[in-house]
């Protein structure tokens, strides 16, 4: 029976005189056997330092695989109880190896195709895999096994899609798909209920895609967004929603105006260096606001009870529809029963720390919004600074 895991050893003598010896836990491989010749039960605990045992108690176990530990305090007890263990074999206590005791593998990083493990597995206490240049299409399956994995780099494959596979990385916090072949946002990120509530970091730079898709909003956990250096025309209205975005970089890319929505975010920092921006002064179109039709009336219910709908339930056309929603500076879905404005708005509005978008040092952008009613273009015509104070 053996148990490889982070020990502490206590001296309850110690606890007793309140006193308390400071110690650290070390890797180390626990056994319960018999000893030869006296064929006594005893516990044994090797650590690299003293690789062929002592034997003590008091100890604290760490880092140990649950079932293991279970199973290993069960025999304990029984041990402890003075239970008949006849019926259990127990090997005889020997010296362990270095490498059983070795602490778990954590960190791997492939950077040439000749060092991807195409034989041996990847060790399945990893924390961190980078797997770079090795013109990978598809994702690895035995990646989705990886059940600690917190950071995944993929960056300078040839990927072009990500597989549902990745909502069992429960953990992964961190994907970086930097210099792939994605011409299309991998939705299936956003769709997954693991990643909308694990993935804080998302990097999708120089590759080819044309637009952040709505869904974007559902990673509401997202903190860094990265995609610089692709062709980028349009952000999402409901961009407003990532409440914990901090850092948003999408330099090199087609922009040529900002959602309204974007200015309710609050980054540290902020990158559009080198879009399409064109420069307006224009303020509002309209007068007045029409009485919605009964198709825009069913929309807004729609988006904003948040019902769900796909293609499997709605027409095409109604899908596209909803997806096309924008959003009031009040917070309102509408669609094309609102009224439209552009103005030039000061990044600083929504960080301090900016970098210009042109050779020039501007640091202003035009901004889109829509005014879902009358009262909302009443509040605009009024002050329309309001929406940014
Ligand atoms: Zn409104």
């Amino acid at each position: 029976m053996r148990l490889t895991c982070d020990v502490e050893v206590l001296d309850r003598m110690l606890a007793t005189a309140n006193l308390r010896k400071a110690s650290k836990p070390v890797r180390a491989q626990m056994a319960i056997g018999r000893s030869s010749p006296s064929n006594n039960v005893y516990m044994m605990i090797c650590t690299t330092k003293d690789k062929s045992g002592s034997e003590q108690f008091g100890q604290s176990f760490h880092k140990a695989d649950v079932i293991q530990l279970k199973s290993f305090l069960n025999v304990l007890r029984q041990v402890v109880q003075g239970k008949t263990l006849d019926k259990t074999v127990f090997s005889v206590l020997a010296p362990v190896t270095t490498k059983k005791i070795e602490r778990p593998k954590t960190v791997m990083v492939i950077t040439t195709k000749k060092n991807y493990p195409l034989t041996t597995n990847f060790p399945s206490t990893l924390e961190t895999l980078q797997v770079n240049d090795c013109n990978m299409r598809r994702i690895d399956s035995r990646i989705f096994q990886l059940r600690n994995l917190v950071s995944l780099d993929l960056s300078d494959n040839s990927l072009n899609d990500v597989l549902d596979g990745i909502g069992s990385l429960q953990m992964l916090a961190e994907l970086i798909l930097k210099n792939n072949k994605f011409q299309k946002f991998p939705v299936t990120i956003c769709k997954l209920k693991t990643l909308q509530k694990s993935l804080s970091l998302l990097d999708l730079s120089d590759n080819q895609i044309r637009q952040l898709p709505v869904q974007i909003c559902e990673l509401t956990n997202l903190m860094t967004l990265k995609a610089d250096n692709n062709v980028i025309e349009q952000i999402p209205p409901t961009i407003g929603r990532l409440q914990n975005l901090k850092s948003v970089s999408l330099a090199g890319n087609k922009l040529t105006v900002l959602p309204a929505g974007f200015m309710r975010l609050r980054l540290e920092n902020v990158d559009l260096y080198g879009n399409s921006f064109i420069i307006t002064e224009n303020e509002t179109t309209a007068d007045s606001v029409d009485v919605p039709t009964l198709l825009e009336c069913a929309a807004r219910y729609v988006r904003k009870y948040r019902l769900p709908y796909s293609e499997e339930d709605l027409h095409p056309h109604l899908c596209r529809y909803l997806d096309s929603a924008r959003v009031c500076w009040c917070g309102s879905f509408c669609f094309q029963g609102s009224v439209g404005y552009t103005r030039m708005v000061d990044l600083r509005a929504v960080t301090s720390a900016i970098t210009a978008v042109d050779t020039t040092g501007r640091t202003a952008v035009p901004v889109q919004g829509y005014l879902c009613s009358p009262q909302c273009l009443n509040k605009f015509k009024t002050d329309p600074n309001a929406y940014w104070k």
